[in-house]
Parts: C-alpha cells; structure tokens; sequence
C-alpha cells in the first residue's frame, strides 16, 4: 500500500515532525521522522488531528505547564463519580436533580442546598456521588468539544410513561462517542399509564440492555414524585463506580474543569469549578481558559466559605477577571509569568485551530488523489 515519511507528512499539513510522531505515539505508533507509515494511519492520525486540533498547534507553553503540574500530582486515591443526567425533555431530569438533592443533602446538612452552582455532591451509604446539575445535552456536548471530560457516569432518564424518545437516542448516542457507561433510571413510576416492560423493550432495540435481560445496563424503576427506587438507582451509581476504579492524585496543583460561570452584580466573575485532580486552595492562582486570577474565595454548594476542594467535588471560585466558558479546562500554577504566557497563547489558538482544520482538509483531498 502507499507510504508517506512522517516528515512529508507533517510537511503537508504544515505542522512540525515532532507533532506528527508524538500524535503517533498517542496512538500507539512508535516512528521517527524519517519512518515510512501506511496510508491508514496517515488517514487516522489526519483525522485524529481534524478531531483534537488542539494536539498539533504549537503546543509547547501547554506541555511544559502540564510537565510542570503533573510532577507534583500524589498520593492518588479513590475519587467520587461524576454523573450527568441526560433523557428527553420532560422525561423528569430536573425533578430527579432535585429529588436527590432534596431527600440526601437538606437532612445532613443544616439549611441544605442554598443555591445553585451547577453541580452538588451527596454522601450515600457507598460513598460520595458528584452530580452536574445541569441537566441536558448541550453542555454535556459543549464539554466534550473542549475535550474536558467531565463525567464519568450518565443517568439517562426515561419516563416510564412516554418511552424512548428521539433525545432519549440522542443521549445514548452521545454518551457511547464519549465512552461513558449508561445507567437507565425510568422514571414516573408511580403513573397508572407507567409501562417499564415497554422501556426495556424499545432500549434493547437500540443495543441499551438491561443487567434483568442478560445486557451489562443497570436499570433502576423510579419516581422523583415520590423518591420512590432512587436509593436503588444511587446504589447502582455506586457499584458503577467502583468498577470503573476511578481514581486521582489527592495532592499537588488542582487541575479541572470549568462546568458554568456568570457575572453577578457585587461578586463579580463567578466560576463553578470542578476538581479532577490534585487541591484547589484559597489563594492559588488559576489559569482558565483564556482568564487567570488568585481564588479570593471559594464557597460550595451550602452557600459555606470553603478553604479547598479535592478531586471530584465541584466550587465556585471567585477572583477571576472574566467568566471561562463552559468546558474550559483549569488549572494551578505557580507564576504569573506563566500564567500570561499561557492565556496570550490560548486565545491566539482557536484562529490556529481554524487553519488547522483548513489543513486537514486540503490533505484529505490531497490523499483523495494518492
Ligand atoms: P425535564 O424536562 O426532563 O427536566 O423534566 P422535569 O423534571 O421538568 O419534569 C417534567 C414534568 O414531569 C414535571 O411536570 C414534573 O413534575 C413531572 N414529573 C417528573 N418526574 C415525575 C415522576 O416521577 N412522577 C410524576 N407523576 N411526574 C413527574
Ligand atoms: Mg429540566
């Protein structure tokens, strides 16, 4: 079959050869610059780099910051899930959000959830759970497009009632391009028209099978009227997880991802944040997206001044200039020289990534004619 050197190759997508072989070995492809690869993997890594243009812009300030961050990650530990739920409008994300919130935080915790910063965490009997509350499809896409994988775990909710609906498809759809295992919660189980049988039924269809009918998807019939079948759907959650043996350093520079931000009058930029790696303290300077600022304060979900946060649990953080978007990746640095560096080159990248992509383009036909 053809055969193109990797220098040739990075030639025509005008990117360095040092880009191209470490792309490669991202998949699992040991060249150097003068190696001859197939015309299958120049095809494949000309796509991965359509998919991730981010990978073969000049990426240097980003890696020396991350070698920087990742040398002083430690102590990894067991870390709490993070889960989003997805389903069709009207199907009960919202009312499933504040079931949970409601019959497991306002008993533990004097004055409960005081407000919404788009993500809570609960304790269960099994541990920790992080939930995303921010229910729906547009930010679960936005994360993914900025390559920040937030969650872990997706609760698709189907109303026990209603059945599989064309969002119900879309979600299963998103989260099997994501990777992330699928939990069913149907929901509206204490409706007389409620037909769980039904559900399972229209789920197999779509290769969604039930952990009843031999399929490897736990499946739990709920109602977030009554509460009914949600310790049980928690539990599932739990056991989820510890499958998936999720796990991050607990110490070093915290490393995340921006989940929502807004202006509000007296406050200022207000960002909540999610922790994946490594302790976010009060004080530290933090890079997000194309912003950085010292974290002046951080409050959590009760409305309660916090000093830090660790893997998995969501903060608003206070003290950045602007509001990141949505997605944004975040994280700690040590200097404020680096900082600048950094946020000066992120917002010349999205003009990069435009080019890149026109690069990619004009290989894919290029190849075309090979
Ligand atoms: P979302 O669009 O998926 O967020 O759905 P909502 O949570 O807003 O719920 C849509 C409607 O269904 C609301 O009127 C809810 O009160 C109702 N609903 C949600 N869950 C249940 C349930 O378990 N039982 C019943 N009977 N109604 C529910
Ligand atoms: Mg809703």
């Amino acid at each position: 079959s053809e055969q193109i050197t990797v220098s040739d190759l990075a030639q025509r997508m005008a990117v360095k050869a040092r880009e191209v072989t470490k792309l490669l070995m991202k998949m699992g492809e040991l060249a150097s610059e003068s190696d001859s690869i197939d015309q299958a993997t120049a095809s494949l890594l000309v796509e991965e780099m359509g998919h991730n243009p981010v990978l073969v812009s000049d990426t240097k300030v980003e890696d020396d910051l991350h070698d920087a961050v990742d040398e002083r990650s430690s102590n990894i530990q067991a870390r709490p899930p993070v889960v989003t739920i997805m389903g069709h409008v009207d199907h009960g994300k919202t009312s499933l959000l504040d079931k949970i919130r409601e019959t497991k935080v306002a008993t533990g915790e004097a004055g409960g959830i005081t407000q919404h910063i788009g993500a809570y965490h609960v304790e269960t009997a099994r541990g920790v759970i992080t939930f995303l509350d921010t229910p729906g499809h547009a930010a679960f896409s936005a994360m993914r497009s900025r390559g920040a994988q937030a969650t872990d775990i997706v609760v698709l909710v189907v109303a026990a009632d209603d059945g599989m609906m064309p969002q119900t498809e879309e979600a299963i759809d998103h989260a099997r391009a994501a990777g992330t295992p699928i939990i069913v919660a149907i929901n509206k189980m204490d409706k007389p028209s409620a037909d769980p049988d039904r559900v399972l039924n229209e789920l197999t269809a779509k290769q969604v099978i039930s952990e009843e009918w031999g399929g490897d998807t736990p499946m739990a019939r709920i109602s977030a009227k009554t509460g009914e079948g949600i310790d049980q759907l928690l539990e599932y959650i739990s056991l989820t997880a510890e499958l998936m043996e999720l796990e991050a350093p607990l110490d070093g520079a915290a490393q995340g991802v921006v989940i929502e931000s807004r202006l509000e009058k007296g406050r200022g930029p207000v960002a909540t944040v999610l922790v994946k790696k490594g302790t976010l303290k009060q004080g530290d300077l933090v890079l997000a997206g194309e912003h950085y600022g010292k974290v002046r304060a951080m409050i959590d979900e009760h409305g309660n001044r916090i000093q830090s946060a660790g893997p998995s649990i969501p903060v608003e953080i206070l003290g950045l200039p602007e509001t990141p978007a949505s997605g944004s990746e975040f994280l700690v640095v040590s200097d404020e020289k680096k900082a600048r560096e950094v946020a000066d080159f992120r917002a010349n990248r999205e003009r990069e990534q435009q080019l890149d992509r026109q690069n990619t383009m004009r290989l894919e036909s290029l190849f075309e004619q090979m």
